[in-house]
Parts: C-alpha cells; structure tokens; sequence
C-alpha cells in the first residue's frame, strides 16, 4: 500500500539576489521530481546524488535524484566539454548542483516511469559538492535482498533509497493522523519521563545506573502506564503521548528493543468510550493509505477467539472456523480421545476443502509441525473417492464416523484434523494449523482489511503451580460481574481488557483500570506481592489513589507495526529510521560498547562479566 499524498517539501528557491558568496554551494530552484511542463524553457537549478550516471561513448546522461524523485541530465561534449569533464567519471551518490534550461526530450527518448520522465537539461553548470566513493552495496531494490547488517551499518545509504524515503513519509502522515484525531477529541500530548521507577509490562527493565545515588538504577519506561494513571489522578482528562518504550527481551524475531506506542488515556470513562475514542483514530490512519473501515469494529470475546480461531488475535480474512466435536467422544472406544474428554479437555477439529489430495510426505510434515507447536501429532481423516481413510479410524464406530463427516460437512476430496486437549492446548494448536493451511491453500484475501476487538481477556495467567500473574498488566480492571471471583476462584475471572487486532496482529491493547485503592491492593495480593513488596513497588501510587481517582482507561496502539503493515512490509525494521538488530545491537554505531574505566568509576560500578567474555 503505497501513500497518495505528494511528498515534496516546499522548495525555497533562491536567486541570485538571496544567495551570497559567502555559500558553499548554488542552492536549488526546484526539486528534481517536481519540474513539469511549465518549466520547460526555463533555467532551473538542482541539488541532489547523482543515481545513475551513463557515459555513452560520448553523450553523459545522469539521472540525479532528492527527496521528490529524479530528473535526468546529459552532457554532450560538443555542446559544453567543460560541463562535460566534470561529470565525466562521476561516482554514484556524488552531491551535485546542475543549473541549466529545461528542454523535452526527444519523444522516442521518453521515460514513461518518471513522473519528469519527458523533460531534462543540459546544464549550463554543474559543482560537484560532495564525492562518494564506490558503495557498499547498490541503492536499488535489489538492496532488499543484501544482507541486512551491512544495510544497517551504512544506514544513512540505505535510508537515501526511495523506498525507504515512502516509508518514513508514510510513518509521518501516521503520526500526523494521530494526533489530528487525537487533538480533536480534546486530549493533551503530554511526556512522561524516561528515567523512572520501573513499570511492569512483563519484560526485563533497562537500567540506567545513577551518578549521585551510588549503587542506584533509573529504570527506563517498559511503557508510560503509572504515569499516564497519575495524569487522570491529576485531572489532565485526557492524555496521549507518542511514547518510546524500552524492554530488554530475549532474542524475538521482528522484535525492538526500543519501540513506539500511541499510549492514550481517558477518564470518566467506560470500555466503549475508550474503544469508539480508538476506532475513530484508527479510521484516520488507515485513511492515509487509501482503506476505509467501518465503525464500529466487530468485538468478540476472548473466549470465542479462542473456540473458533484458536487465537486472542485471529485473522478473520478467512474462515475456517473450529468444529467442536467433544461431544462425540464422551463415550467412546477411541481412548485417546475420550480420555482427554474425561479430563475436561476438548476435541476440535478443522476441515480443510481439498486437503484429502495431500501427499504421505505433506502428512508426515504435519506431523512433524504438530511436534514442533507442542502437540503429540495430529490426527486426520482424508476423505478419498474410495470412503474415508486414516489410521484412527479402526478405533471408532461407524456412528461416530458419521457423526464427524456430518458435524464438519467434509466431502470427497476434503480432510478432516483433529487436536484433543484440554481447550487451551487444543485450541492452541489448532490456531496454528489453521493459519498453517489457510496459507497452504491461498484462502487469505490479501486485499481485505479485518479489524476487531477481542474483549474480556481472563485476568491471569495460571501456572502449573496455581500462581497467578497479570494477563495484561496489574493495573488491570476485572469485570464487575466478576469481582467475587477474585475471593472464590480468581483463575476464571476475566477483566476490562481489549486488544485490537488487524489481519491477524494484535496492534494494540489497554484496559479500564482499577481505580479503587483497596481493589488495587487486593490484586498485587494475588499477585503474590505482600504488602511490603506492593509498597516498595507500588507505593506511591496506592498513595496517590488515596485523594480521589476518577474511573479512567487506555490504551497503546504499536506505532511500529501499524506502519509497517500500512507500508506493506513484514518488518517493523523497515520504518524504523536506525533499528538494532535482532540480537539489540546498533552495527552503525557499534552500540551498545563497554564504558570506560573512568565512567564505571563516577558511576561506582564494576563489572562482573560471564566466563568466556572476561577471557576473551
Ligand atoms: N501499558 C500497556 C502496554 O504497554 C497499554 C495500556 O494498558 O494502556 O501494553
């Protein structure tokens, strides 16, 4: 999806009268991409890199380019041999002035790819500003394909590309509709700090030592929660900051270690206000790249994402929804089936149109895949011209045969997979397979735009050892409906949490927030934090919410993947102007590096380095 709005600054051109001696360089009239008819005949002056320079044995042609396109020049040495020498051998992505009268070029000469591709000049003159020497790695499309350190190391070349130039516009107009939206329904941008007291998302902190609290950290900002809670404590109403947040996670594909979110938060509110608040400015961004979407956004429970899709975040481009056939197999002979039923488990299944055609080797990977996402198999029944075919089917009656080719409306041609777990695990699996064969056999429609809401999250985590922890984050809400839970069985109560999800990615969440200190309390309790922890932790805003809190929610929309998907690229790294690898490096300033004696010293530090790396 590319952007349809012009991206070419406002020119200040100047003339000779305005420009001094004094000036390194001849400053431009025109930008190289916006020359047009009305030019022709004119002298104009560019700035820009030369792109491509072709000596043709006689004739030069260069095609120079900056931010708003290209513009072709040629030297012809009969005409001017000293403009001529001078471009002569020029290196690409040489910085050059060229001054000279716009012509049309000859019509068989046209460039139908150019929006200039009909106009150029023979300069009058030509300064070479700045020289490059031979790149790196060469600034065409092709530069998607070069090894993505090197595209990072030399950053600033790899950013001159128009491509990323698309990009970055692209990211600004997003950021412009956000706050346009945002300021028109009356919040504040406000910053929060960098250097604060941790705030947990979930992830490891980055922590910043502190010079004059010696043995002190700063922890840098998971993301603005406490603070943005504070601001409706304050009376701020409304508040929105498009906020960098760092969190020190282990290796994750298309991953940052430093990211930007669309924090938002409002108060006096409930759940839809925050939700209509967000498809309003979602609307907005998406209309920079030319998609409508409908308010308001289908919302589904967390618990029917899960039953149909298998997902918190399902892709609702296709269908294939889970069939559930526990009831099947309450009773019967298939054991590894109805004992996962007995256990309160599930059995699900997926029909695939067309899938009965799958090779044994397509069969045997699936097998494998089903390992890799953490199920023992998965079972299957191909339906064949010549009946039913699978290695379960020896284990189940003819009823219950029937009974899933009815349920699941598998006909010849058609397969059948199954996934008996409990519903987590089950679900789980089959989500993974879904997207699997929703690839598999093209039913994406890559041109549909499916955004929802997911709603009713639970509101922890449980663990095998009955500990809880928060789903989102502690500052969570539960449900109303669901507050005497929380004394009698907390693991099934869900919460005011929401996540919107856009073609299958969650591109951002938040929550109504407790707003009652004592509520408050009692969830860091569950949490297993005693009062001692909460307070240390806590302290400050379990004291705050002692003067009088308003009911307030939010949420934070990733600023990274919004653009990226708008941009129709599969990485966040695209639209990041200098991202870190995925192993949190910088190659382009080798960051992070080791501080110097003297600086570990003002910070009162040593370091305690792993084995192999004190050695090396
Ligand atoms: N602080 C949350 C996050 O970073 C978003 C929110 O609840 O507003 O995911």
């Amino acid at each position: 999806m590319q952007t349809t709005v012009a991206s070419t600054p406002q020119a200040t051109p100047m003339t000779q009268d305005t420009q001094t001696k004094e000036d390194f360089f001849t400053q431009r009239s025109h930008f190289c991409g916006d020359v047009t008819a009305d030019q022709v005949s004119q002298t104009v002056t560019l700035n820009g890199w030369v792109a491509v320079n072709r000596d043709l044995g006689g004739l030069i042609f260069i095609e120079m380019r900056d931010r708003s396109g290209f513009f072709q020049i040629v030297a012809d040495p009969e005409k001017n041999p000293q403009v001529h020498g001078i471009l002569s051998g020029l290196k690409a992505e040489t910085v050059i002035t060229a001054t000279g009268p716009v012509t049309r070029r000859p019509e068989d000469t046209y460039n139908p790819n150019l929006p200039t591709g009909e106009f150029e000049i023979y300069p009058t003159s030509v300064e070479v500003i700045s020289r490059s020497k031979t790149l790196p790695f060469q600034l065409d499309d092709e530069a998607d394909l070069v090894d993505e350190g090197l595209r990072l190391k030399h950053r600033y070349l790899d950013l001159r590309r128009p491509k990323m130039h698309q990009n970055f516009l692209l990211r600004h107009q997003v950021a412009q509709a956000i706050r346009n939206s945002l300021n028109s329904q009356g919040f504040l941008e406000i910053e929060t700090p960098i250097l604060l007291k941790a705030t947990p998302e979930g992830a490891r902190d980055y922590l910043v030592p502190s010079r004059v609290h010696p043995g002190q950290t700063f922890a840098l900002p998971q993301s603005p929660q406490i603070f943005k809670q504070l601001l409706m404590v304050s009376g701020m109403e409304r508040y929105y900051q498009i906020a960098r947040c760092f969190r020190d996670e282990d290796l994750r594909a298309d991953r940052q270690p430093e990211f930007t979110q669309v924090d938002l938060e409002m108060s006096f509110v409930n759940q839809e206000d925050v939700l209509s608040t967000v498809e309003d400015l979602l609307c907005q961004v998406f209309s920079v790249s030319g998609i409508t979407l409908e308010k308001p956004f289908r919302r589904m429970s967390w618990q029917e994402a899960m039953e149909k899709y298998g997902s918190d975040k399902p892709d609702l481009r296709f269908g294939m929804e889970f069939i559930d056939l526990t009831d099947i197999f309450t009773t019967s002979e298939f054991s590894a089936f109805r004992q996962q039923v007995e256990k309160g488990g599930v059995v699900k299944a997926l029909m695939v149109k067309g899938a009965a055609s799958y090779s044994r080797k397509e069969l045997d990977d699936l097998q494998v895949m089903a390992k890799r996402f953490g199920a023992k198999g998965l079972a299957y029944i191909v339906y064949n011209e010549d009946g039913p075919k699978s290695p379960i089917l020896k284990f189940m009656s003819e009823a219950e045969q029937q009974a899933i080719q009815q349920r699941t409306g598998a006909e010849t041609g058609d397969a059948v997979f199954f996934a008996a777990d409990s519903f987590n695990a089950a679900c789980a699996v089959l989500g993974r397979f879904r997207l699997l064969f929703g690839e598999k056999h093209n039913l994406i429609d890559k041109n549909r735009h499916e955004i929802l809401w997911v709603t009713d999250f639970p509101m922890f985590e449980v663990d095998d050892a009955g500990n809880l922890s928060p789903n989102h984050h502690p500052f969570t809400s539960p449900r109303p409906q669901d507050l005497e839970l929380l004394d009698t069985d907390p693991g099934k109560a869900c919460s005011l949490g929401y996540d919107v999800v856009y073609n299958g990615a969650e591109i951002g969440g938040g929550s109504v927030r407790i707003h009652q200190r004592d509520l408050q309390a009692k969830i860091f309790k569950l949490l297993g934090l005693t009062d001692e922890e909460a307070h240390e932790k806590f302290g400050f805003l379990l004291e705050a919410f002692e003067y009088g809190v308003p009911p307030h929610g939010g949420l934070a929309l990733g600023l990274d993947r919004i653009v990226a998907m708008l941009a129709g690229e599969d990485s966040i790294r695209e639209v990041i102007a200098f991202p870190k690898t995925n192993n949190a490096a910088c190659p382009l300033t080798s960051a992070p590096s080791a501080p110097s004696e003297e600086q570990l010293k003002e910070l009162h530090m040593a370091w305690v380095l792993p084995e192999e790396e004190a050695e090396a």
